[in-house]
């Protein structure tokens, strides 16, 4: 079977927790999810970003072929025009069916122009397929910029087809220096585009080198996230990075937080649903420890009566023969009687404590005295079951400000715990001392001492010890204590415990005394 605490902590994770580790799980997979989706997004952007700087890239090369047809002092001065204007432009080759004409960079030395001439013209020739193909667009109506395969270092060569008119069409050759191209056509476009977000470099696939970027960056924090062949330049990539923190990074620290806030609101659902389960356990513990308590006291309040009971049938019938008899009857049913009402007294103040209606009234008070009287009502109680009893007084009666009812009642408390957990060594001492601070009066038995762990609950309202033969037999309703600390507690005073298995056990009851206490001043005569 199924504790009922522990079916309550099944039932609390079940209804508490479980939903809510539900909805983490499903809440960190879907963050995964929303990372997947923004992880999209923002890579079509950079792609975006990309594109339109090779677009760009295009633009150019396009709007200088049009500037040859558009331009208005014809196409020989506009080519010349080009080549002086752009510093990135090394030369236009200009090809129909019956001229072959080069306009280079100024100053190129002759032998250059013819070498430069020859390589131009087998380029021609290695790509005819493709210029072809350029000469087919234009027939068509549509430009076309071509890339060719041109074998020297940081030269690219670009062609497209003209019309010249409705019969013939001419190719034209372009010859750029790449990296002039890259550094002063395309780095102002990058700029733009790349404001202060993006980082946006061009690399040397070959060497893989940057030769371009749009920021000066450190090393450490380059981590280009996008990387594109640029069209017109095959033998390089343009390559994109966001500044400062990336959407990924973002995206993961976001991601991180939320996890952890889902986290820590599991763990504080998991330590509510710990503290409710300790806290219906405890009442339930509690409920235990009142039924128990009730069965305890009637089982407390049925001895005296019985015996009460039987003198006064025996002292109702006139069969004791003596006068000394009878003496003795009516002693044990006055004994029995005030062990009655001091359990029910002590039943009574409990209940006020309880509902915090207790009062007390201080006053000076001779505490000597008051021990002398409890011990001449109890002393032959005790000596009859055996006990021998030793009191020591105070030599110098301390100044003490006492309830002297509560004090007497938690001393009574005290000498009947050391009668019932008292086994064989029937001995019982009161000590009074006091040092400079405080008053102190110990209660000793030698009796079955109280383990260390049971030291630290035995105050606790209705705790009683369960292990051990005698504190099993003897019968008790587990408030004494808790009546004793609580009547200290009024007192600003303290009760405290000394005990071992073997050497029994010293209550000791600490009064400030009256000069250290002036909180007690006398209330009530
Ligand atoms: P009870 O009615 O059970 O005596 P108390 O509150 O007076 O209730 O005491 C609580 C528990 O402390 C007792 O059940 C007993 O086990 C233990 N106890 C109290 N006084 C002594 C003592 N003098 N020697 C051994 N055990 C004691």
């Amino acid at each position: 079977m199924i504790k009922p605490g522990l079916k309550i902590g099944i039932l609390l994770t079940l209804i508490l927790v479980l939903p809510s580790l539900f909805f983490s799980a499903y809440e960190i997979s879907n963050i995964n999810q929303n990372e997947a989706v923004i992880d999209s997004v923002y890579s079509s952007q950079l792609e975006s970003i990309l594109f339109s700087v090779n677009q760009y890239s295009d633009d150019v090369i396009s709007g200088w072929a049009n500037q040859l047809d558009k331009g208005k002092y014809g196409v020989e001065t506009e080519i010349k025009l080009l080549v002086s204007k752009n510093y990135s432009i090394d030369a236009f080759f200009l090809i129909d069916s019956l001229k072959h004409q080069l306009f280079p960079k100024e100053k190129i030395p002759e032998d250059s122009i013819t070498i430069l001439k020859r390589n131009l013209e087998n380029a021609f020739a290695n790509n005819a397929g493709n210029i072809e193909r350029l000469q087919e667009y234009i027939k068509s109506g549509y430009q076309k910029i071509g890339v060719l395969d041109f074998n020297r270092k940081g030269k690219s060569l670009f062609a497209f087809a003209r019309t010249v008119d409705s019969l013939s069409v001419e190719t034209v050759l372009l010859l750029v220096d790449t990296e002039k191209f890259i550094k002063e056509n395309l780095g102002p476009k990058i700029q733009g585009i790349a404001q202060d977000q993006f980082y946006i470099s061009v690399i040397d696939k070959k060497r893989n080198t940057e030769i371009y970027s749009n920021v000066v960056f450190d090393e450490g924090e380059k981590n280009i996230q996008q990387r594109r062949q640029i069209w017109l330049f095959p033998a390089y990539d343009l390559g994109i990075q966001m500044k400062g923190n990336t959407i990924e990074d973002l995206v993961r620290e976001r991601t991180n937080t939320n996890i952890i806030m889902l986290i820590v609101m599991d763990l504080i659902l998991l330590l509510g649903a710990w503290f409710v389960y300790r806290n219906i356990r405890q009442q339930m513990k509690l409920t235990q420890l009142k039924s128990d308590f009730i069965s305890n006291v009637s089982h407390e309040i049925r001895t005296p009566l019985a015996l009460i009971n039987m003198y006064s049938e025996t002292l109702e019938m006139g069969r004791l023969p003596s006068e000394e008899k009878k003496k003795e009857y009516y002693k044990v049913i006055n004994t029995e009687a005030n062990r009655l009402s001091n359990m029910v007294n002590n039943i009574l103040n409990f209940s006020k404590i309880e509902s915090g209606k207790r009062e007390y009234h201080f006053r000076e008070a001779d505490i000597n005295a008051e021990i002398e009287t409890i011990l001449e009502n109890y002393g032959q109680h005790l000596h009859k079951k055996g006990f021998e009893i030793k009191f020591e007084a105070f030599d110098e009666l301390p100044k003490l400000i006492i309830d002297k009812e509560a004090v007497s009642e938690a001393i009574i408390n005290l000498i009947d715990n050391a009668v019932k957990y008292s086994d064989e060594t029937k001995r019982i001492e009161i000590v009074c001392h006091a040092d400079l601070e405080f008053a102190y009066i110990n209660v000793i038995d030698f009796g079955i001492g109280i383990s260390k762990k049971d030291q630290l609950l035995i105050f606790d309202k209705f705790y009683r010890v369960s292990s051990g033969d005698l504190a099993n037999k003897v019968k008790g309703s587990g408030i004494g204590l808790s009546i004793v600390k609580h009547i200290m507690d009024a007192h600003n005073g303290q009760i405290t415990v000394q005990s071992s298995k073997e050497g029994g056990t010293c209550f000791t009851l600490s009064f400030p005394l009256r000069y250290k206490n002036e909180r007690f001043e006398i209330v009530d005569i």
